[in-house]
């Protein structure tokens, strides 16, 4: 399979032309300053991404998968090269963590309101909406539970919510569904492909794992270490929606594996 040539259209059917960039990543470096010396986590990454595309950062630890995320979301600055969001900007942005990072002492509803709360807006206003996202995705009921009261993907869902209430145009997920069991990570995929097939949101999404990275996106990147750069782009070239059943079909193994090969070579040529 050829790397990622981009096609004329995209898996959601629409022409590439008509779909402007959302955030243009241009020749960015970053490079830790730490007690041991300088670390370069990223060597110099550009890709455009399209508005209302979902695409998947792939990669192994430490490539600098997180650090490209935050960058993206201003909370942290590129040491070299420059990132610029288009639409709402920062205003429009929902960050999924890779742990949930709930607050213990606030009740779910009162975490999904919480960057209401931040932005100074009244969360009175936004209870109704909170209340509907949390039904959404599975947690009608639990709105007045604490997180600790929670299993794993109950306290993703609600961090999804969380991310969901002021209606970004961007959604960054920091490997959301690392921590959880395979059934649970199954389900949350089909719940997030609904979801982002009935927002269209423009998604960038973190992951180790190649199956889902194939499931949920329009175009898969990735990501080697040492420095972190862009090492491979390929499209996934299936109409939505997918059910999980893609997963056995030979197309589907011919992504996965071309994927595998692409990480393994830069695994076999590091540790050289
Ligand atoms: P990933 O998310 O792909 O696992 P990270 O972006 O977390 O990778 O990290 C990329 C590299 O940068 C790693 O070598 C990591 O140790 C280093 N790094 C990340 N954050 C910091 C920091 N705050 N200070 C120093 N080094 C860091
Ligand atoms: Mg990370």
């Amino acid at each position: 399979m050829a790397p990622a040539a981009l096609s004329k259209t995209s898996a959601s059917g629409e022409p590439e032309t008509a779909r402007s960039p959302a955030i243009e990543i241009d020749a960015v470096g970053k490079i830790y300053e730490s007690s041991d010396g300088a670390v370069t986590a990223l060597g110099s990454v550009s890709i455009d991404i399209r508005e209302g595309e979902f695409i998947s950062l792939l990669g192994p630890s430490g490539c600098g998968k997180t650090t490209l995320l935050r960058m993206i979301a201003d909370l942290e600055k590129p040491t070299s090269g420059s990132i610029r969001l288009h639409g709402r900007g920062l205003d429009g942005l929902g960050f999924v963590f890779q742990r949930d990072v709930l607050v213990n002492w606030r009740t779910v509803l009162d975490n999904v309101l919480l960057p209401i709360d931040f932005k100074n807006k009244k969360p009175k206003a936004y209870r109704d909406k909170a209340m509907q996202l949390l039904a959404t995705f599975g947690l009608k009921g639990f709105e007045n539970k604490r997180p600790w009261e929670l299993s794993g993907g109950m306290r993703q869902r609600a961090a999804i919510c969380r991310a969901l209430i002021d209606d970004p145009q961007l959604l960054l997920m920091d490997e959301p569904f690392g921590a959880l069991d395979a059934l649970t990570r199954d389900e949350l995929n089909v719940e997030l492909q609904a979801l982002w097939q009935r927002t269209r949101k423009t998604a960038v999404f973190v992951t180790h794992s190649i199956t889902e990275a194939v499931f949920l996106s329009d175009r898969v990147v990735v990501i080697s270490d040492k420095p972190g750069r862009i090492v491979d782009i390929l499209e996934i070239d299936y109409p939505r929606p997918r059910s999980l059943n893609i997963r056995e079909e030979p197309k589907f193994s011919r992504y996965s594996r071309h994927l595998r090969e692409v990480l393994d070579r830069h695994d076999a040529a590091r540790k050289v």
